[in-house]
């Protein structure tokens, strides 16, 4: 196995492919070695195909010969979050409802992906219909952190962040409804990107609450995430959310922006419940920007941090007990064996497919929408969602970007939050408001705990401001190590 190779990030594989050091099938041959050699410990992927990748590598190789590379990530394998649909491939969202489906069509992203003769690899694990942040609501089991086996890689995203941590693939899609890409890139040391609203298509990623879900890239740095967010992004008529405008050159966008950085500290964000350790990582971020010649100004997002976490909670089920209605044992997923009738057939196809998140999702957001209780929930969260909105845009006036931790806590432990899902959503706290505001952020890697344990550092800026975000966590990346530190998670190493 060539154990330098599969540490790569994506700027790297380019090269190494563009001057012939490495075949796309030799490049393909050492991620799926790595994969068999880590999975057991993980546990970040659902499934694989191996003849499939390994014949999209070949071909690769064939065009590569003749002179025909589609684009700069032809024959590199993406990993896959198990919500995003590939064509003839198991679509679970890691759920008993989805066990046995077969994705007919290729989700927009995945196009996207193969134009560019990108390899779509492996179905990775997400907490069950990316409701939850720890993978432990996956129907398969949990997605185990790389740094440090006892931990979770967070979610939902949890199997995309542990497999480029764990070197199984340089880059991975992921989906972000209220923190799912940037809270596990936070917790496994990689580069995660929530893209503003409506910047890439929906179109083939199992809708959780559509108003908030967007796919984003997960990867090893900033440059790479600057380069997947440009081959996914983009006008899709398929998605009536999609923006009709073109996505930017963000690489090049990116690079023509500098600094000092005008950042903004929100002041409730770095009260109690804060990690100490995670709170001294993110002071001394801001430090450095500061010693750049960064301009540094407290602001204040009062209705975001007192009331984000509650506003997401009700629109996020809301949405999702309207979603989730298609999976009834007819029309899509599980079907029970031992209807009486039809109702009851709806009844036990959704009992027996759905675990207990989802249930519980699925009733609070019938609630929440329920007449009577809709306008003191439902009606009152948007209100809300409007403020939070104004909150942050207010809060950016004059400024670049935003600087928050991206989670209150490093990687927790399997266990420590399931008896308690209020602690769990709780801890959603820096992350669900942009998702509201349909803001784009960027967790990037800022500093280990002392057990070794990644921080990530989360910058938040205006609505299309994705390159002036990536140009601003380079910044910081360009003078830093975290990045280029791998876990040891194979005892080969
Ligand atoms: N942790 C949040 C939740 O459970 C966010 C999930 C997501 O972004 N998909 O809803």
């Amino acid at each position: 196995m060539d154990t330098a190779l599969i540490h790569q990030p994506l700027s790297a594989l380019t090269g190494l492919l563009a001057e012939r050091r490495v075949s796309s099938v030799e490049m393909m041959a050492a991620f799926i070695a790595r994969t068999k050699a880590v999975e057991p410990r993980l546990h970040a992927f659902n499934s694989f195909d191996e003849p499939a990748a390994l014949a999209a590598a070949r071909a690769s190789d064939e065009r590569r010969t003749l002179g025909r590379i589609l684009g700069p990530l032809d024959g590199i394998p993406i990993g896959i979050k198990d919500a995003i649909a590939v064509a003839g491939a198991p679509l679970t969202c890691s759920s008993k409802m989805l066990a046995n489906f077969v994705s007919p069509y290729d989700a927009t992203v995945i196009e996207r992906l193969r134009a560019g003769g990108a390899i779509p690899w492996g179905r990775l694990n997400l907490d069950e219909f990316a409701m939850g942040s720890s993978t432990e609501n996956s129907a398969n089991g949990v997605t185990l952190n790389p740094w440090d086996l006892t931990r979770v890689a967070g979610g939902s995203s949890g199997g995309s962040a542990a497999a480029v941590a764990a070197s199984q693939a340089p880059a991975a899609l992921g989906s972000d409804t209220g923190g799912s890409i940037r809270q596990p890139a936070a917790f496994c040391g990689l580069v995660g990107v929530k893209p503003t609203y409506g910047t890439v298509s929906r179109y083939g990623l199992a809708a959780f609450a559509s108003s908030l879900d967007q796919i984003g890239p997960l990867t090893r740095n900033v440059d790479d995430a600057a380069l997947l967010l440009g081959v996914i992004a983009g006008h899709d008529p398929r998605d009536s959310t999609s923006l009709a405008r073109p996505a930017p050159d963000f690489p090049v966008e990116m690079v023509a922006r500098r600094g000092p950085w005008k950042l903004g500290v929100p002041a409730e964000y770095f009260r109690e419940g804060l990690d100490p350790a995670v709170a001294a990582a993110v002071r001394k971020a801001i430090d450095f920007y500061s010693a750049q010649g960064g301009e540094i100004r407290e602001v204040s997002l009062p209705v975001a941090a007192e009331y984000a976490i509650a506003a997401y909670y009700i629109i996020a089920t809301a949405e999702c007990s309207s979603n989730l209605a298609r999976y009834d044992g007819i029309r899509y997923g599980h079907r029970t064996q031992n209807a009486t009738d039809a109702i009851d057939l709806y009844a036990r196809s959704r009992a027996e497919g759905f675990g207990d998140e989802v249930k519980r999702r699925i009733l609070l957001g019938t609630y929440v929408l329920s007449s009577g209780y809709y306008d003191a929930y439902y009606l009152r969260a948007q209100k809300l969602r409007t403020l939070i909105r104004q909150d942050y845009l207010r809060a950016l006036d004059g400024l670049d970007a935003l600087v928050t931790p991206t989670t209150p806590t490093p990687a927790f432990r399997p266990g420590e939050k399931t008896a308690d899902p209020l602690s769990m959503y709780l801890a959603d706290i820096f992350t669900v408001g942009v998702n509201l505001a349909g803001l784009p952020a960027v967790s990037l890697p800022c500093g280990f705990t002392a057990a070794g344990l990644p921080v990530g550092l989360q910058l938040i800026g205006r609505h299309f401001e994705e390159p002036r975000l990536f140009a601003v966590a380079r910044s910081y990346e360009q003078a830093h190590a975290w990045h280029k530190m791998r876990p040891t998670v194979a005892s080969s190493e």
